[in-house]
């Protein structure tokens, strides 16, 4: 029996109680799947909470780490380019789609900006090519994402279904509550017009009622030139656009630039898990990004 399930990449250290080895992509998968999974997981995230989700570099501990994981998670489509290369590192058919070691959990989310044109296949700056890929900051998605993690954990361990299912179910009852809260703070910022420094937020955005009306990157990861952002701080002042939303890890000495000329505040949200001590959980970010945002948008 044990080695029917070794050779089907089933078997796993719950069979003996330790806890499952789960390693994500991102800080935000890792506080989901500590959500569902609880004492039976223990995760690792690839990318660090602090760095451009979009290109990051893999360390050689964490090739080890991901070879001996029973659970790779990951965002998908072309978020994780270094993903490619990390995995044909590793070598192990288990990381596959289709395989029950191998999670992608933009399946069933509604993609937004699926129509953004490829950008030039020759560019190594070339994201967001099939959809935008940051749907975790939209906390509905929080939902359907750690229902996939619940699916994928009970079938790797299926003793414990009833526990993954308790401690979802768990996390669903406080997610309705904040959200409330967060629709409720952001209400009188409904349809106030921002503009970001990447197209991180539009899910948030969506949620939240605010309109993005450009980005700072002309395109995904592609910086902009002298004359794109003379045009942009132009728009910014004509349309009286007032806060300019950056990442932790943004260009600042264009940001600011950018703030200034287009007479908008530039407010820092955080975009993962950890980016800042307050944003501990994948509800705690919410509950710091909704703080930061109402406070800048109050002072303008
Ligand atoms: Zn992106």
């Amino acid at each position: 029996m044990l080695r029917t399930l070794a050779l089907l990449g089933l078997w796993s250290a719950a069979a003996w109680g330790a806890p499952l080895s789960i390693v994500t992509t991102s800080t935000d998968l890792k506080s989901l799947v500590e959500v569902v999974g609880g004492e039976k997981v223990k995760v690792e995230s690839l990318a660090p909470p602090l760095a451009d989700p979009h290109a990051i570099e893999v360390k050689p501990g964490q090739l080890a780490r991901l070879k001996n994981a029973a659970l790779l998670v990951r965002i998908g489509l072309d978020h994780e380019p270094w993903l490619a290369r990390a995995l044909a590192a590793v070598g192990d058919p288990r990381f596959a789609a289709g395989s029950a070691n191998y999670l992608d959990s933009s399946h069933g989310i509604e993609l937004l900006q699926a129509e953004t044109p490829r950008l030039r296949a020759d560019k190594s700056a070339h994201v967001h090519g099939f959809g935008n890929t940051h749907y975790w900051l939209d906390p509905e998605n929080g939902r359907l994402i750690t229902a996939a993690i619940l699916d994928a954990l009970a079938r790797l361990d299926p003793a414990d279904r009833p526990y993954f299912e308790a401690n979802r179910k768990r996390f669903i009852g406080e997610l309705e509550t904040r959200l409330k809260h967060w629709l409720n703070a952001m209400q009188p910022y409904r349809g106030a017009k921002i503009v970001v420094t990447h197209e991180s937020w539009p899910y948030f955005a969506r949620r939240f009622g605010l309109d993005i009306v450009a980005s700072v990157e002309p395109a995904p990861g592609v910086p902009p030139s002298a004359s794109y952002l003379a045009e942009l701080t132009q728009h910014m002042r004509e349309g009286k656009i007032k806060i300019l939303v950056a990442e932790p890890y943004a260009n600042f000495s264009i940001v600011n630039q950018v703030a200034e000329r287009g007479g908008a505040r530039a407010v820092t949200l955080i975009p993962s898990v950890g980016g800042d001590p307050e944003a501990r959980d994948y509800l705690g970010l919410f509950d710091l990004d909704i703080k930061r945002f109402t406070e800048a948008a109050a002072a303008r």
